[in-house]
């Protein structure tokens, strides 16, 4: 339908929909009326606190000031995720944000690195990663102007809590609606389908060209009004349901996630400046909810600070996140999992993706199409990164994680590890936020070696790749001995001790 768009309402004030907001407050400015409506009754999911560096993108877009942004949501410095059991019971590995070496042209650094282990040259290939190194000694600081060699790449933890009302703040400073109430119809235009107004409970209508739904797993408008369908992926991704819980923080606050699998799930422990963010994601096939709380609150290492929460969620994608004049972003949109902190990325995306596609002059099916066919690529690349994790595992003590081995994974997925497998290739596919480095560190941390590798790594002598791999160790932990401790960086960077 061809209507010019000149007021867009967002449904939902959870990270969604003050994300949503904010990014098109800002970027649409003031020509485009923008409603927000939420329901303080029906709350918020709260618990997305780690996230991934193009959060720093969308900041800067926001024209957000770091320092304020750390004080104001509690955050703490994120370089990697460490996983703990994951390949096996006792073993660990990191992924970070970093790389390790310092690739050059057609040949990635971890060639040379597999070359020198078939020689008998055997290192830890993490050795060679900044991230990797500034997470072990807890230390970190912002790096100016780095030598690619010394780049030091981060994201976030926050409060979640924090980071809605951050952007809520923001968003009304600069001309968003908020308005509270509980929407009880969503009413359809009857000629074209499209969405026009909602009734909230007391018979107030909020009308609208274009409505984001950003009210959570319920989707009200793109399920429960326009039933989009969804795609469940629960056969790939076997857990469906988290127990949350905060507790005290430790005494030094760790500059990365922890992810520890257990025998049917796994734990998120994630450090902020106040508290530690906690949870259990687990198959509700193989964990009572007794079960979920007891494994999460005895394996706590600091004091519980409120009870457990259980979410439900059905892992998998809203069909068309795009339907009519419908948007869905946040957790409407489908939900893959907090493994690898991807939702609110996906959030920003979403937007992101919408303010390139936005329909001025009304809805067109190409706008549309475009839209659902990169947003579905994306989620895919996501999802199927996600089952790397499981599917490459070497345990052997429960049923769940001897079936995530054997379940029949999609075949993107196969070739790209069988590739590696070979001889170490990786290769970026358009659309995935995981670049080469995420892959590489994930297949060689759950246990795949490559056969071999690049024959351009051949191009040095035994000598030479001796004191490349020295140099280069040498070289990335220069940086990391001069920075001070994680605390320390942001006590002096807010203003303010932890
Ligand atoms: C266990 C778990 C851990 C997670 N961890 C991470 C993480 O580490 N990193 C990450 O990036 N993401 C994470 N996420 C995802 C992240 O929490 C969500 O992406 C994020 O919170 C977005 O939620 P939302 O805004 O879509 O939905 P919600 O927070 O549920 O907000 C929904 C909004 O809609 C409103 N609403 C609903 N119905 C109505 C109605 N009838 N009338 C009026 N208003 C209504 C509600 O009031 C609320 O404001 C995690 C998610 C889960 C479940």
């Amino acid at each position: 339908m061809r209507k010019q768009i000149r007021k867009v309402v967002v449904v939902g004030g959870g990270t969604a929909g003050w994300v949503t907001a904010a990014l098109l407050r800002r970027v649409l400015g003031e020509p485009i009326e923008i409603e927000l409506v939420e329901s303080e009754e029906i709350g918020i999911v709260g618990v997305g606190e780690a996230t991934i560096p193009p959060i720093q993108h969308v900041n800067a877009v926001l024209g957000l000031d770091e320092a304020e942004f750390l004080r104001e949501t509690k955050s703490t410095i994120k370089l990697a995720i460490r996983f703990d059991n994951w390949r096996r019971q006792g073993d660990s590995y990191y992924h970070t944000f970093g790389a390790p070496g310092r690739s050059q042209a057609f040949c990635h650094f971890h060639h040379f690195w597999t070359r020198a282990q078939q020689a008998g040259q055997v290192s830890n290939l993490w050795e060679y990663d900044l991230n990797y190194l500034c997470c072990e000694a807890g230390r970190f600081a912002k790096l100016q102007a780095p030598d690619p060699l010394w780049e030091l790449k981060y994201a976030y933890h926050f409060d979640a809590s924090l980071y809605g009302k951050y952007l809520r703040k923001y968003s009304e400073q600069r001309g968003v609606r908020r308005t509270e109430g509980l929407i009880e119809e969503v009413r359809l235009n009857a000629e074209s389908g499209f969405v026009e107004s909602l009734v909230l409970r007391g018979g107030q209508v909020i009308e609208g060209d274009f409505f984001i739904d950003c009210s959570g797993i319920r989707g009200l408008l793109i399920h429960q009004k326009l039933n989009t369908g969804y795609e469940d992926w629960g056969h790939w991704l076997p857990c469906d349901r988290a127990m949350a819980v905060p507790s005290e923080r430790f005494e030094q606050t760790l500059p990365y996630t922890r992810s520890i699998a257990h025998s049917a799930g796994w734990q998120w422990r994630i450090p902020l400046q106040h508290r530690n963010g906690n949870g259990l994601v687990y198959s509700s096939n193989h964990y009572s909810d007794d079960q979920a709380a007891d494994i999460l609150l005895n394996n706590l290492e600091s004091k519980a600070l409120a009870e457990p929460r259980i979410i439900r969620f059905r892992p998998g994608r809203t069909r068309k996140q795009w339907n009519r004049n419908v948007v869905s972003v946040g957790l409407s949109s489908g939900f893959l999992e907090p493994l690898e902190s991807t939702s609110i990325y996906l959030i920003q995306a979403a937007v992101v993706r919408l303010l390139h596609f936005f329909p001025h002059a009304g809805v067109t099916p190409e706008l549309v199409d475009e839209y659902n066919r990169q947003a579905q690529t994306e989620y895919e690349l996501i999802r199927d990164f996600i089952i790397l994790h499981y599917y490459l595992n070497e345990r052997d003590d429960s049923p769940f994680w001897r079936d995530t081995r054997t379940m029949d994974v999609p075949e993107r997925l196969k070739q790209k590890i069988e590739l590696f497998r070979a001889n170490g290739t990786l290769f970026q596919d358009q659309y995935d936020i995981f670049l080469e480095p995420s892959w590489l560190q994930v297949m060689l941390g759950q246990g795949v070696v490559p056969r071999d590798y690049h024959p351009l790594a051949d191009s040095l002598t035994d000598e030479q790749l001796r004191e490349k791999l020295a140099n280069t160790k040498k070289l990335k932990l220069e940086p990391m001995t001069k920075m001070p401790a994680h605390d320390q960086f942001l006590e002096m960077f807010c203003g303010q001790k932890p």
